[in-house]
């Protein structure tokens, strides 16, 4: 059969349009509609809670057109939890609904809800005030991370919960001095909060809140409700979606936008509610009949299928509209294809506000996948072929800055490897100066970044390449001149900035990279860092300052090219360049004057002509200015000097 349903006459018999799949709740009649073209007979069951309880009743579902079924319920079916009966070639299988928008803990039973019910106080109001206007630089979070440090400042019961989110004004251990958690992120500077996933995953035993359970989440089981484990009661279907909203708000309410990053690539095993209902249709497979696992977690997902690509584009359009989600990272975006991603852009542009959310991925792969001939992946590779406003990570700056992801000691430009200052304009440039085999439409389209939750903090990476036995929890000058450098690369650069949360104060995981499932301490983001290291943290926030106060750096046309000149320098030691403004109201000055002075040694440099104030010295940044410098600076090392022109 899975050999068929590339078929023109699967297309013609079964492919459905409607956008009712699922349960269609009214107050006295709920309609349950599923697609499952294959099934010989298909019942809907319902049941008092989400986990071991009786079947209520067993209600058999009618067989329409284009391999739906479909059943009415008279009543009101609100928090009544329900699973699907399939009988397929005379194999009984049971599942929740792919489309369920609600369920109970572990997520094996869906429930029918009334999402009016869910919605916090104001609800209606809210949105992300800056959306249309924020100059995007993403800080990217993990849930649990964010406020499961004792010292976090957040009450017990929030810890390591949605709601700690929605505490303001908490400080270090309670103490009133520095401040911690959203009061923390909101003076940073930042415009979204990158969440790492936080629909419903598998790898967490929500049954189990007090064992101290950790994983990234990138597992997925139902794309279309918000995980359990992080809600006060996982047990209760309208929990978790209304503590999530209340999260969601309370971003808002700091003045940042909400990013979901989405792992529509692959499921969490082969036992999903997709392979229950219509067997390997949403899957690919080799032509042996194994499984295609281009993702390393098993299986990858067929977006190319038209079911499964309908079933992304109304996932996505579902989360920005019902939880007023504000931007999408695709994790490994390179299993999906050009068609569907240029497909999803297109719908959320379709919404009101839609186009100013954001769509960002991984434009990679773990290895290659069997995607149908003649689609296009979404690899950095055809990034001309994606819609312009769909961006890219980009591993080429990621690794020339600070070095490879893989190979702990091997360095980049600013800790070892002084050759690859040849790469660093292009860097600056986002790639779009065409010396690559890929080219940007524009720096629009690229994720400028050095740390990620994937692989070594920055910290970590910069300790491996400076020492041979590192101690990540010593405060080493040398370390923090090198972080100080990255950063300054980054947010001199085209292109979005992104990094991951605490990168700003030294943050280590003790050189652990893959730790998606290590203990939560070693994860987590140890708030006294905000305190010992807020020096760095400052330097940070004058960075993100000054980008927002000049719009040619954040500019996303080509054209902005044309303002960057680099002078003649020995690369190896010096990068330096001029760029000129855009006289645009939010720019506070008329011309940049960037160095990166890679070597070592002090030295004067000859300024260009004009009256210059000194931004960053390489230890501090202060947008408005620090001094004024006319005709030489001095270097000192090792840093990133901005100068800014009146
Ligand atoms: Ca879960």
């Amino acid at each position: 059969m899975k050999f068929l349903f590339d078929s023109k006459e699967f297309k013609t018999k079964y492919h459905y349009e409607g956008k009712d799949l699922g349960a269609s709740y009214n107050k006295d009649r709920t309609v349950f509609k599923v697609w499952a073209p294959t099934a010989d007979t298909v019942s809907l069951c319902t049941y008092p809670d989400g986990l071991e309880s009786a079947c209520l009743q067993e209600y058999t579902m009618e067989k329409q057109e284009q391999g739906i079924w479909s059943v009415g319920i008279t009543g009101d079916l609100e928090g009544t939890y329900y699973t699907y009966r399939l009988n397929i070639g005379g194999e009984i299988r049971e599942t929740q609904d792919i489309y369920g928008k609600a369920c109970g803990a572990n997520g094996k039973r869906s429930m029918v809800v009334d999402l009016e019910k869910t919605n916090p106080d104001g609800w209606n109001e809210d949105f992300f005030a800056g959306r249309d206007k924020a100059v995007p630089a993403i800080y990217e979070l993990h849930i649990k991370d964010f406020s499961s440090d004792l010292c976090s400042g957040v009450t017990k019961e929030h810890r390591g919960k949605y709601l700690a989110f929605t505490e303001m004004g908490t400080t270090l251990k309670g103490e009133g001095k520095t401040a911690t958690c959203l009061s923390y992120i909101k003076e940073l500077g930042i415009s979204h909060i990158h969440l790492l996933p936080a629909f419903d995953f598998g790898s967490v035993d929500e049954t189990k809140p007090l064992d101290n359970q950790f994983n990234w989440g990138y597992d997925p089981v139902n794309y279309n409700v918000p995980e359990g484990g992080y809600s006060t009661n996982p047990a209760d279907g309208h929990v978790r979606i209304r503590e999530f909203k209340q999260m969601v708000q309370a971003i808002h309410n700091a003045g940042m936008g909400v990013v979901m990053d989405v792992v529509y690539n692959h499921t969490y095993t082969m036992d999903s509610a997709f392979q229950k209902t219509v067997p390997d249709y949403y899957y690919r497979f080799h032509k042996d009949g194994t499984l295609a696992d281009g993702s390393c977690c098993g299986n990858d997902t067929a977006s190319e299928r038209y079911m499964f690509r309908k079933f992304m584009m109304e996932s996505v359009c579902y989360w920005a509209q019902e939880y007023h989600i504000d931007g999408f990272r695709f994790d490994l975006m390179g299993l999906h294809d050009v068609t569907t991603m240029n497909e999803i852009r297109a719908a959320l542009d379709a919404l009101p506000g839609g186009k100013s959310i954001l769509v960002y991925g991984e434009p990679w792969r773990g290895r290659p996948s069997a995607m149908r001939k003649g689609c296009i992946p979404a690899l950095k590779k055809n990034i001309a072929k994606l819609d312009e406003r769909i961006a890219i990570f980009n591993d080429d700056t990621r690794d020339a800055i600070k070095g490879s992801v893989f190979l702990e000691e091997e360095p980049g430009y600013i800790n070892g490897n002084a050759g690859l200052g040849e790469r660093i304009p292009s860097c600056v440039l986002a790639w779009c100066d065409g010396k690559e085999s890929y080219m940007p439409k524009n720096p629009g389209q690229i994720i400028t970044y050095v740390s990620a939750h994937d692989n070594f903090t920055l910290w970590d990476k910069l300790n491996y390449t400076l020492f041979q036995e590192p101690d990540f929890y010593k405060k080493e000058e040398a370390v923090l001149k090198l972080n100080r450098m990255a950063a300054g690369m980054v947010m001199t650069s085209l292109g979005t900035p992104f990094f991951q949360a605490g990168e700003e104060f030294g943050r280590t995981k003790n050189g652990i990279g893959d730790s998606f499932k290590t203990e939560s301490a070693i994860n987590q983001l140890d708030w006294s860092r905000a305190e010992e290291y807020s020096d760095l943290v400052e330097y940070y926030k004058g960075l993100l300052q000054i980008r927002k106060h000049f719009c040619a750096l954040t500019s996303k046309n080509s054209q902005v090219l044309e303002r960057f000149s680099f002078c003649d320098t020995d690369k190896q030691e010096m990068i330096a360049f001029r760029i000129q403004g855009m006289e645009a109201e939010e720019d506070w000055w008329k011309e940049l004057f960037v160095i990166y002075q890679n070597s070592e040694k002090k030295k004067e440099m000859k300024l260009p002509e004009g009256s210059w104030n000194l931004l960053c010295d390489g230890e501090s940044c202060i947008p408005e200015g620090i001094k004024n410098c006319n005709n030489t600076i001095e270097l000192n090392g090792k840093s990133v000097i901005i100068l800014g022109r009146k």
